[in-house]
C-alpha cells in the first residue's frame, strides 16, 4: 500500500522541515470533493481540513469560517499582497486561497492537512512541498459531471458553463497528480482515498 511521505522542503520560510503530511485534493467542480471530504471528515476527525478564503458569495447553506471564509475582492488583494495565502487562484471569477499560518502551524504539529483545491493551486502547493501527496478525482463520464453539477442545483447556469468549461482543462490534467481515484460509486472512493492516507 502506498504510503505519505513526510513534507520536505528547500525553503527557508516556516516551510522547512515540517513535521505532518499535506494531502492536496484536486477534481473538476462538481465531481464530489465535497461531499466526500465531509466523509472523511466525519470518519477521522483527526484530519485538518484548511478553509480556504474566498470572494465567491455563499451558496444556500453554507457558513462563514466552516466552508468558507467569505472576502470581497479587495479584501482578497490586499491579503495576496501580505503574503497571507500559501497558495492562491481565480477559478470561474473568484479568487480562492488557502491561508497560509493556520496551515503551516497544523502541519507543524504533526497533523494531516488536507486542502480541497483546483488545479492552478495544486500545482503551486507541488512546487513548494514536493512530498505532498497529490489526488486527482475523476467523474466516471463528462456527462455523469454536468449531472452532478446541475442535480446540486446551487450555480447560475453560467456559472454552470464556466464550470464545465474550466472542468475539461482540469481532468486533461489529471496525470500531473500522484493519483487519480474515480468518484463512480460513493463508498468505493472514500475506501480508496482512506486507504492512502491510512495505508
Ligand atoms: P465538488 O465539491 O467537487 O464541486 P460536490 O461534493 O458538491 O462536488 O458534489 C456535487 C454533487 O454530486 C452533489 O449533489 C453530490 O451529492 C453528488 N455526488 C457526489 N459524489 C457522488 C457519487 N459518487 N455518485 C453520485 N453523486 C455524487
Ligand atoms: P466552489 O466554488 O465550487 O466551492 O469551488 C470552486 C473550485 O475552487 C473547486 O475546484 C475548489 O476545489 C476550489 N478551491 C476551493 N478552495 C480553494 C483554495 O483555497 N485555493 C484554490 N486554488 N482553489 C480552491
Amino acid at each position: 500500500m502506498m504510503q505519505v511521505l513526510p513534507i520536505q522542503t528547500s525553503a527557508t520560510t516556516k516551510e522547512c522541515s515540517p513535521t505532518g503530511k499535506l494531502i492536496v485534493l484536486t477534481g473538476p467542480s462538481g465531481v464530489g470533493k465535497g461531499t466526500l471530504m465531509r466523509s472523511l471528515l466525519q470518519r477521522h476527525p483527526q484530519l485538518y481540513y484548511s478553509v480556504s478564503v474566498t470572494t465567491r458569495s455563499p451558496r444556500p447553506g453554507e457558513i462563514n469560517g466552516k466552508n468558507y471564509y467569505f472576502i470581497n475582492r479587495s479584501k482578497f488583494e490586499q491579503l495576496v499582497a501580505q503574503g497571507e495565502f500559501l497558495e492562491w487562484a481565480e477559478f470561474a471569477g473568484n479568487y480562492y486561497g488557502t491561508p497560509r499560518e493556520a496551515v503551516l502551524n497544523q502541519i507543524q504539529s504533526g497533523k494531516l492537512v488536507v486542502l480541497e483545491i483546483e488545479l492552478e493551486g495544486a500545482r503551486q502547493i507541488r512546487a513548494s512541498f514536493p512530498n505532498a501527496l497529490s489526488i486527482f478525482i475523476l467523474p466516471p463520464s463528462f456527462d455523469e459531471l454536468e449531472k452532478r453539477i446541475r442535480g446540486r442545483g446551487q450555480d447560475a447556469e453560467e456559472a454552470i458553463a464556466r464550470r464545465l468549461c474550466r472542468a475539461k482543462a482540469e481532468i486533461e490534467a489529471a496525470d500531473e497528480f500522484d493519483l487519480q481515484i474515480v468518484n463512480d460509486d460513493f463508498e468505493t472512493a472514500v475506501e480508496a482515498i482512506e486507504a492512502v492516507l491510512f495505508g
